[in-house]
């Protein structure tokens, strides 16, 4: 079901990890951002359009992970951005003998047993440094960043004051730190955040790539709770988050367990290269 979150923007919500898919209004049809995550969600968002006289003239995808970059049919065959870097990761990921299992080995079964995997991660990266999606339809700028994944973008619908953070800004995630990916990625993670802080002021709406949407005063709020994890995190403090121990949502334990992992990820990293994060 399609849920209106501003003036021409609508989001569908999947039952796998409360995942934002987001629909943007253009002139002759709409762009898909993190198309879904079921294939009979995806297939019942493409009826939804459908039924509305709508097609789909272009897909994005914030990142390249796996949750981020899967595609129905019914969609069509259309242009699916991401950033350079974004596509460039993917592009490898796919490019091994056995990228199959081992993409597949990330993703629960039931989803693997539906998954189209020869429309799997077709990501045409822009050019490095695009500022904007190339569509006819609102403005909406790219802010891409090193933080979770690289060449992750963070797009700001700025005509309608929507913000869709990807895995970022999250009221049930956790940050999740690229700790394979980067030489810092701490300092990413704070990076990225001050640059959302940037253009916080323009944002009535913030549609993070998993849990709920939030108004404006999300926006602060969020960062706020992020970047303190992230210095409990680096400082290797307990956190006093909402999102992890007794206070996690329920469905959402787990994500205590993804806090434990990076502590011990960081530690190791520390203890690798002899500096703090
Ligand atoms: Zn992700």
């Amino acid at each position: 079901m399609l849920r209106q979150v501003a003036e021409g923007v609508l989001i569908h919500q999947s039952e796998f990890c409360q995942s934002n898919a987001v629909v943007v209004h253009g002139r002759a049809g709409v762009l898909l951002i993190d198309a879904g995550i079921y294939g009979s969600e995806m297939a019942c968002l493409a009826n939804d359009l459908s039924d509305a006289g709508l097609i789909v003239v272009a897909g994005f995808s914030t990142h390249d992970h796996w949750d981020h970059v899967l595609w129905h049919a019914s969609f069509g065959s259309v242009p699916r951005y991401g950033t350079a870097r974004c596509a460039a990761t993917i592009r490898d990921q796919l490019s091994g003998p056995h990228w199959k299992d081992s993409i597949a080995g990330w993703i629960p079964p039931d989803i693997v047993e539906q998954m189209s995997w020869d429309l799997f991660g077709l990501i045409t990266g822009l050019p490095a440094g695009t500022a904007q999606v190339p569509w006819d339809g609102p403005y909406i700028r790219i802010i891409e960043h090193q933080a979770h994944a690289p060449g992750h973008a963070a797009l700001l619908i700025e005509e309608r004051g929507v913000l869709v953070a990807g895995d970022m800004l999250s009221d049930v995630l956790i940050p999740m730190l690229d700790l394979d990916g980067t030489a810092d990625p701490v300092e990413d993670y704070l990076a990225a955040l001050r640059l959302l802080e940037s253009v916080a002021g323009d944002v009535d709406v913030l549609v993070p790539g998993h849990g709920s949407t939030g108004g404006a005063d999300q926006v602060p709020a969020r960062i706020g709770q992020d970047r303190a994890y992230v210095h409990a995190l680096r400082d290797a403090q307990v956190p006093s988050d909402p999102r992890v121990g007794p206070s996690a949502k329920s469905g959402w334990e787990w994500v205590s367990g993804v806090h434990a992992r990076q502590q011990q990820g960081l530690a190791r990293r520390s203890a690798r290269d002899g500096t703090p994060g």
